[in-house]
């Protein structure tokens, strides 16, 4: 079976490691090319966009794919979409694998808002020191507010025209761990926090750290999704793929 992995996350890698010299199954893990330099990876990788709907189209075909797994980030909703398109136009089989958002917990201050520019604007006109982690591609909304403190972290360097004026850049790839997480926001008197809501483990412990210093979260929710079968964890995602391996 030809298994299309569409990737950039750590569920992507993750479901690589598992499928790596798999007697029937032949995985391609698929990266957007946005980092500069993507994890080593066990499976044989592509890079780079498809060409819109049209493009995957001819991509699955070219490619005898008989699967499409979206491990694409919750916030990619783009791809998705085309993933839906695409393996509908194709009769290929679809599967999400996906990380579960972050639920709130008792402590946390959240501020929930819909995209970039809500978060902006739930900043507030009083000047704030802002930890922000929303990623390089989502800086420009806020030139809207120039008047804050950007203790900006990303793990690529983003383009000067996107970053508001007062700011300082750090480079880092997650896991990050709750020590380190409080020592930068007691460090650089962080008091209050700019996150997507992506879920998952690598990245969740300046939440955990945000409550533990009762500092609010400015906390972008992801965009709904398609309705398609989706799986939150590495077994049951394996045990779908296996499963139409073996179906006649
Ligand atoms: P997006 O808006 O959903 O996608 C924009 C375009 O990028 C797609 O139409 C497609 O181009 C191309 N693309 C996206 N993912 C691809 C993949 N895995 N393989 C090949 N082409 C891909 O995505 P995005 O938000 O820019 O994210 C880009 C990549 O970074 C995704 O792979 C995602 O998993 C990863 N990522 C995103 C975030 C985030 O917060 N958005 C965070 C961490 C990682 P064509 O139309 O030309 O096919």
């Amino acid at each position: 079976m030809n298994l299309l992995i569409l990737g950039g996350t750590t569920e992507a890698s993750r479901l690589a490691e598992r499928l790596a010299g798999h007697t029937k199954i032949a995985a391609t893990l698929s990266y957007a090319g946005r980092t500069e330099a993507p994890a080593r990876q066990p499976i044989p990788i592509r890079i780079g966009g498809f060409g819109g709907v049209d493009g995957l189209v001819a991509y699955l075909r070219d490619h005898a794919i008989d699967m499409v797994v979206d491990a694409t980030h919750p916030f990619a909703a783009q791809m998705s979409e085309h993933a839906v398109a695409a393996c509908a136009l194709t009769g290929t089989a679809l599967l999400v694998f996906s990380r579960a958002p972050w639920q709130r917990q008792e402590g946390d201050r959240w501020i929930e808002v819909a995209d970039n520019a809500a978060a902006a604007a739930a900043l507030g006109a009083t000047p704030r020191r802002v930890l922000m982690t929303i990623g390089r591609l989502g800086l420009s909304a806020f030139l809207t507010a120039p008047q804050h403190h950007y203790l900006i972290r990303t793990i690529d360097p983003p383009d000067d025209a996107d970053v508001p004026p007062d700011h300082r850049l750090l480079y880092a790839r997650g896991p990050f761990t709750l020590a380190d997480e409080l020592r930068l926001m007691r460090e650089e008197a962080v008091d209050i926090v700019v996150t997507k809501n992506s879920g998952g483990a690598a990245t969740y412990a300046k939440i955990a750290a945000a409550r533990d210093l009762a500092l609010p979260v400015v906390i972008v929710q992801p965009p709904a999704r398609a309705d398609v079968p989706t799986c939150h964890d590495l077994d049951a995602c394996m045990a779908v793929i296996e499963a139409h391996v073996s179906a006649p």
